[in-house]
């Protein structure tokens, strides 16, 4: 009888004690993105639920719409008031808003979420998240008409987009040439871009997406000028392979043919690889003025797209572009900068050995290779003239001499262009020109 009782009572405490912890009143964790946000036709949204003390009993989430209260989503997940769920889970979701379906209006409209816990007071927590409707997509206006472009070449769009951008750019073959804002009319974009030596049709286009994802493609006039690029055989001896095969960390297991080809291909697509890499940091300055200056007292010993084919024992074992000038001074020459910019880039960088980056900012940069000594660090400014470093014959050469390159967004482009001041005069400076245009003249400016 007295063991009976003593068994009652400890079975009353303990249920009561559950019932207590049972009792607990902290609310469920709820995180998500705060508002306003900007959503689009493909929007989903995420959240992360979870309650430490009982475990989440149910999620859902809801939104007003023209038609009435519409559930975005909607779970309950196994447990009891008296156990509870498992209160170490994490629930992450992500439903769909679809916008059109919905019947919802550009505009702002608010997504409810609400979070119940396993507790016997069934904590809720509940959160009113803002949203942007925005289906439309963005107005982009090209201010550039019909371009001519030689292939190899660079050229510049400037257009205007009339809302805020996520990304936007020329996009041409696979790569995106971004735009920036224009140093003098704020109002404007303008991109640089590549017409690459070997690019088999390219059909660019300016492409802009805004903040909830909408995309406008609008395709550029290009009138494409067609030219031919010399071709150059390199006879590639013994002694030279094996002392640059040496030189470049040995690659080959031995056989310096495979060793160099490794190099001329592997290497020279990490090389490019590298300097697509610092062309993204470009400055959105414009830090250049005016043509690009030639190493002084340089022969041109080899131009921009030369067909270049390999050969070793007679047998042709490779072919490559190259992407740049070389030019040949005296024996260690010193190298000034083309151009005013800041060192983006000072060191080794693989087939063109010892080499400096020099970006001038909207993508554009100029690359000095093969240096036997470099005289200045990342991130100095330089001016037109100041010294780099010094000509050699580091990485993949067989004599002292310079390679310049100039790169748009990290695609090699033809330095002729840059080296040329009726050229710039012509393509480049009408783009920074700050006069209002006829189209902007009818716009909302007074
Ligand atoms: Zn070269």
């Amino acid at each position: 009888m007295r063991s009976i009782s003593i068994l009652l009572i400890v079975i009353t405490v303990a249920v009561a004690g559950s019932l207590w912890i049972r009792f607990e009143g902290s609310p469920p964790r709820l995180g998500t993105l705060e508002g306003p946000i900007p959503i689009g036709e493909g929007y989903a949204h995420e959240i992360r639920i979870s309650d430490p003390e009982s475990g989440v009993e149910s999620v859902r989430a809801w939104i007003d719409t023209p038609g009435g209260e519409r559930v975005l989503y909607e779970e309950h997940y196994p447990g009891n008031p008296f156990l509870g769920a498992d209160s170490e889970l994490e629930h992450r979701i992500s439903f769909p808003i679809p916008v059109r379906e919905l019947g919802l209006p550009d505009g702002p409209a608010t997504l409810q979420i609400e979070v119940i816990d396993y507790s016997l007071r069934a904590n809720r927590s509940t959160k009113a998240v803002a949203l942007a409707v925005d289906t439309r997509s963005p107005r982009v206006s090209l201010l550039t008409g019909l371009t001519y472009v030689r292939r190899g070449g660079a050229e510049a769009a400037v257009y205007r987009i009339d809302e805020l951008v996520e990304g936007d750019g020329i996009q041409i073959g696979p790569t995106l040439h971004p735009g920036f804002a224009h140093p003098e009319r704020g109002d404007l974009r303008i991109a640089f871009y590549a017409l690459a030596p070997d690019a088999d049709s390219p059909a660019p286009e300016v492409v802009a997406v805004d903040l909830a994802g909408n995309e406008t493609r609008v395709p550029l006039r290009l009138g494409i000028i067609e030219r031919g690029f010399p071709k150059d055989r390199i006879e590639l001896s013994e002694a030279f392979m094996q002392r640059k095969v040496a030189e470049l960390g040995n690659p080959g297991d031995g056989d310096p043919a495979a060793g160099y080809l490794e190099l001329n291909r592997g290497l020279r697509e990490q090389s490019h690889q590298k300097l697509r890499e610092i062309s993204a940091n470009s400055s959105g300055d414009r830090l250049w003025a005016g043509p690009f200056a030639q190493l002084p007292n340089s022969k041109v010993v080899a131009v921009f797209g030369e067909q270049r084919s390999y050969f070793y024992g007679g047998e042709a074992i490779d072919s490559q572009l190259h992407h740049g000038y070389d030019l040949a001074s005296t024996a260690h020459a010193t190298v000034p900068a083309a151009n005013h910019g800041v060192v983006a880039f000072a060191g080794p960088l693989g087939i063109y050995g010892n080499t400096v980056v020099l970006d001038h900012g909207l993508g554009l940069a100029s690359l000095y290779g093969h240096l036997s000594e470099i005289t200045v660090e990342p991130g100095r400014a330089v001016r037109r003239g100041d010294a780099l470093g010094r000509t050699g014959q580091t990485g993949l050469a067989g004599g002292d001499h310079l390679h310049f390159a100039m790169l748009v967004n990290g695609e090699f482009v033809d330095p002729l262009e840059w080296f040329d001041p009726k050229w710039i005069r012509e393509h480049v400076e009408p783009k920074f020109v700050a006069e209002r245009d006829d189209e902007a003249a009818v716009g909302d400016r007074p």
